[in-house]
C-alpha cells in the first residue's frame, strides 16, 4: 500500500449545524489529491486542506471535457463510527467512467485506504442526525496544458466531501415529471451509461425548460424511437404494475445505478417480482389511466427512493396512488437507510466500516 502523505489544515471551520446542511454547499476542512503521468501511473496521493487549485487556461478539461465523477455516501453509525455505502462498487464504476473516456484506471483499494483517511482526519464533518449524511465526491480530469482533441498525457484526481441534510426534511414529496419529448439525453454507443459532464450539460436545457412549465423533473426516453423509458434526472426508474416492478435495463445509454442494484437486490430477497425489461411510454400512460401503474419510483444515491406522484406525457397526465407515497416506495426507503445507519443487519455486504 502506498504511503500517504497528509498535511493537516492550520485553520479548520466551523462546522454546521445539523438543520442548516443543505445539498452541495458546505466543504470541509481536507480533500485527497492523486496525480497521473505517463511515468509514474497515479501516485502522489495526498491529502491537502480543502481549497482552491491552479488552472491553466489551455487545461484540456475544460476545452474537451475529458473527465469522469462519481457520488456516494457516509453516514453516522450509532456507536460513533462511519458506515461508507457500497465504496467498492461506486470506485469500481468510477473505473469503468474513466476507460470510457480513455482516463487510466486506479488502484481501487489504494483510492479505499486513502477515502478512509481522509474521512478519519475530517471526522467531525460527518452530520448525525437521521437523514443527514457526508456527501462523497470523487472525480478525474484532464490536466494537459495544450489544444487539440486527443486523450490527455496527464490527470487529477481528487476527493471532496460535503455533509449534506436530510433529503426529506419535510417528509416524503412525491414529485411531478414530465416525460421529455424533444431532447435526448443519451444513444446506445455514446457515454450515457458512465458519469461524464457532458452528460448533465445535454440535460440542462430540457430540465430548465420543464421546471419552468411547473414539474420536478424530466423522464427521458430513449434517442432512436423516443418511446422506451430511459431514466430521471440523475435518477433510475422504477414501476410497480400490478405486483410486478419493472425497471428499463441497462442497454447502453442509461446509468447503472448503485441504488437501482440495491433494490433490484433487496425486492429479490422479498421475492416480490422484479423484472429489468423495456417498457414503452404508452404503455406506462394506458396502465396509469387503467389503474394498473401502483406506484412508480426514482432510485439514487441523493434521494434513495423518490416517489413520483404524477407524470405527464404530451397533452395528458396520471396522477400515481393518488399522489402519495406508495407502500413499496416506502419500505425500500426504510429498509436501505436503515442498513446505511448500521440500525439493520447488513446482510448484503454493503457497509465498509471506519472505526473511529
Ligand atoms: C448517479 C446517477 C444515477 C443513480 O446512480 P446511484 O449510483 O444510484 O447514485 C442515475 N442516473 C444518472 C444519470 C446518474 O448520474
Amino acid at each position: 500500500m502506498t504511503e500517504i502523505k497528509v498535511n493537516l489544515s492550520q485553520d479548520l471551520k466551523p462546522v454546521p449545524e445539523d438543520d442548516k446542511l443543505g445539498f452541495g454547499i458546505h466543504f470541509t476542512d481536507h480533500m485527497l489529491v492523486m496525480d497521473y503521468n505517463p511515468d509514474q501511473g497515479w501516485h502522489n496521493l495526498q491529502i491537502t486542506p480543502y481549497g482552491s487549485i491552479e488552472v491553466d487556461p489551455s487545461m484540456m478539461v475544460l476545452h474537451y471535457g475529458q473527465a469522469v465523477f462519481e457520488g456516494m455516501k457516509a453516514f453516522r453509525a450509532k456507536d460513533g463510527g462511519i458506515n461508507i455505502f457500497r465504496p467498492r462498487d461506486h470506485f469500481q464504476r468510477f473505473n469503468n467512467s474513466a476507460a470510457r473516456v480513455c482516463i487510466p484506471e486506479f488502484d481501487i483499494e489504494e483510492l479505499l485506504g486513502g477515502l478512509v483517511k481522509l474521512l478519519e482526519i475530517d471526522n467531525r464533518w460527518v452530520p448525525s442526525t437521521h437523514g443527514t449524511a457526508l456527501y462523497i465526491r470523487p472525480f478525474i480530469f484532464a490536466t494537459d496544458q495544450f489544444l487539440g482533441v486527443r486523450p490527455s498525457h496527464t490527470y487529477k484526481l481528487m476527493i471532496i466531501l460535503c455533509p449534506v441534510g436530510a433529503y426529506y426534511a419535510e417528509g416524503f414529496n412525491p414529485v411531478k415529471i414530465m416525460v421529455e419529448d424533444k431532447y435526448v439525453r443519451a444513444v446506445r454507443g455514446g457515454i450515457g451509461a458512465i458519469k461524464t459532464p457532458g452528460n448533465y450539460a445535454a440535460s440542462l436545457l430540457a430540465a430548465v425548460e420543464a421546471k419552468e412549465k411547473g414539474f420536478t423533473q424530466v423522464l427521458w426516453l430513449d434517442a432512436i424511437e423516443q418511446k422506451w423509458l430511459e431514466e430521471v434526472g440523475t435518477m433510475n426508474i422504477m414501476l410497480k404494475l400490478g405486483d410486478e416492478v419493472i425497471t428499463p435495463p441497462l442497454n447502453g445509454s442509461i446509468l447503472p445505478g448503485i441504488t437501482r442494484d440495491s433494490t433490484i437486490k433487496l425486492l429479490q430477497q422479498w421475492q416480490v417480482p422484479i423484472s429489468e425489461k423495456q417498457i414503452s411510454i404508452d404503455e406506462v400512460m394506458a396502465a396509469g389511466h387503467s389503474g394498473l401503474l401502483k406506484e412508480m419510483f426514482g432510485t439514487g444515491t441523493a434521494a434513495v427512493i423518490s416517489p413520483v406522484g404524477s407524470i405527464h406525457y404530451r397533452k395528458e397526465s396520471v396522477v400515481i396512488n393518488h399522489g402519495q407515497v406508495g407502500e413499496l416506495s416506502q419500505r425500500l426507503f426504510d429498509e436501505i437507510t436503515a442498513i446505511q445507519y448500521g440500525d439493520k443487519a447488513d446482510a448484503n455486504h454493503w457497509i465498509e466500516t471506519v472505526t473511529i
